[in-house]
């Protein structure tokens, strides 16, 4: 509806997010993730593992071929680019296709490869000569299920026999009715409603739950309480498998709620550090002399790709603008974009046919543009109470272990409250931000 779009659209300008924001805005940046990135995330840290069962062998594999998959489904692995498992699908599918199955609760950022991983046990222990659901997977949103559905239907390819349908709202189906398909991906409301509403159903019959992005998944409201309704019905050696990106406490909590007698995997997020990257400051009064000061900067140096971050919606629109009429080739990343075509500008900017990408800070979140080498904080990061936000500001910045290469930050500070700001992130940091002199470039190169 328009006005509360109206209201959204107000607060992301300033920067001040409700509960419902931060919802809508985690499974949208999941979504963004999932449509940018095309390949793993570089990960060095070990993959950390708790077995139910501590005495039990554990198994890893270091090519699919010993995972004695069925040809059909090798052949869809390898017609998708894979070579050999990623780090958490080594430990991970043993595990989901050992006999008997196991209980798997998983954890590790996006890109690492769960979502394939749990596609390729899902597709493994369905029986296609069986004409009724065996596997069910829930995702916090209608997209997120489509794009999990797609992976099914990439991996599935050369075996056409194995078929899928999405419960979601909307996909209306005739009373009494049984389903047909072997697997089921949706929502958790209408999973439930054809698991004990309508009875399309049979949960008893079910081999495979999977729930998926429980993080995303425990931010909204009922989620949670018809995931675990959806669970209760399934029988007793039925496989659970769950999956998320972070684990706080409350997401702990509602794993251990859905899978019991787990087996755990974890693979930390890879630290990004602000140890090879050059950090400066610019002192100016006022949004026209930050302008200028950029101006200077690029009339310096020679910058292949920069990230310029703003505070509003209002100042990242004005500064493309201002950007464009100095002739630099510009995209914006805004709020207001649905998240596909959001997708796409970044997707533009990654095959640099834009040399700036001007984005907001909300906007921004969460995506990695690894091969940007200078980033420009128009306006310095700050969270909803407008406190210094250092976890943005190095996960903006920073650069993970090995793979980092060299890179320039630019601050642009307009006020005694942002030279403020910055003061606090140096000494979270404790790594000195030098002063930059504008009239005078020679330092940076
Ligand atoms: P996650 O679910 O953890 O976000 P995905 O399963 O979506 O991760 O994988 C991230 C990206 O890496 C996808 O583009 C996927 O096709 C690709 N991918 C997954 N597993 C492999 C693999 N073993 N080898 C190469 N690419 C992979």
């Amino acid at each position: 509806d328009s006005s509360s779009a109206a209201a959204k659209s107000e607060a992301d300008g300033d920067n001040k997010t409700t509960d419902d924001d931060d919802k809508e805005d985690k499974a949208a940046q999941s979504l963004l993730n999932k449509l940018i990135r095309n390949n793993l995330v570089n990960n060095t840290n070990q993959v950390e593992v708790l077995q139910k069962d501590p005495n039990s062998p554990l198994y890893s594999v270091k090519s699919f071929e010993e995972l004695r998959l069925k040809p059909q489904l090798l052949q869809g692995v390898y017609g998708m680019g894979f070579n050999r498992p990623s780090k958490i699908q080594e430990t991970a599918l043993p595990m989901m296709l050992a006999e008997p199955p196991q209980n798997l609760i998983a954890q590790s950022q996006s890109g690492t490869g769960k979502t394939a991983a749990f596609v390729l046990a899902m597709l493994s222990h369905v029986d296609p000569n069986n004409k009724y659901p065996q596997c069910l997977c829930v995702s916090p949103t209608y997209e997120l299920a489509l794009q999990t559905g797609k992976v099914i239907e990439q991996m599935g390819k050369h075996y056409p026999e194995v078929r899928l349908v999405y419960a979601i709202r909307g996909n209306k189906l005739q009373r009494g009715m049984k389903l047909q398909e072997q697997i089921v991906i949706g929502t958790p409301g209408t999973m439930l409603d054809w698991c004990a509403k309508f009875k399309f159903i049979d949960p008893k019959k079910i081999k495979v739950f999977v729930l998926d992005e429980a993080d995303v998944m425990i931010a909204t409201q009922g989620h949670q309480d018809q995931s675990i309704r959806i669970q209760r019905m399934l029988p007793k050696n039925c496989q659970m498998l769950l999956f998320s990106a972070t684990f706080e406490e409350t997401v702990w909590n509602f794993a251990q709620r859905i899978v019991p007698d787990p087996n755990i995997i974890k693979l930390k997020r890879e630290e990004e550090t602000l140890d090879t990257i050059k950090q400066y400051y610019v002192l100016c009064n006022s949004r026209e002399e930050k302008f200028q000061a950029l101006c200077n900067i690029y009339g310096a140096i020679t910058i292949a790709q920069a990230m310029i971050f703003c505070h509003t919606r209002k100042t990242a629109g004005w500064l493309a603008g201002e950007l464009s009429r100095e002739g630099h080739q510009v995209a914006l990343l805004s709020g207001e974009m649905q998240v596909e075509q959001r997708a796409a500008v970044i997707d533009r900017f990654r095959d640099g046919k834009e040399k700036v990408l001007v984005t907001t800070n909300v906007c921004a979140r969460g995506i990695d543009v690894e091969q940007v080498s200078v980033v420009i904080n128009f306006d310095l990061p700050v969270d909803k109470d407008g406190n210094p936000d250092n976890e943005t500001y190095l996960h903006r910045i920073g650069r993970t272990g090995r793979f980092g290469k060299r890179g320039l930050a630019i601050n642009m500070v307009d006020s005694r409250m942002s030279m403020n700001i910055l003061n606090k992130i140096q000494e979270h940091f404790s790594k000195k931000i030098e002063k930059l002199d504008t009239d005078d470039l020679d330092e940076i190169e």
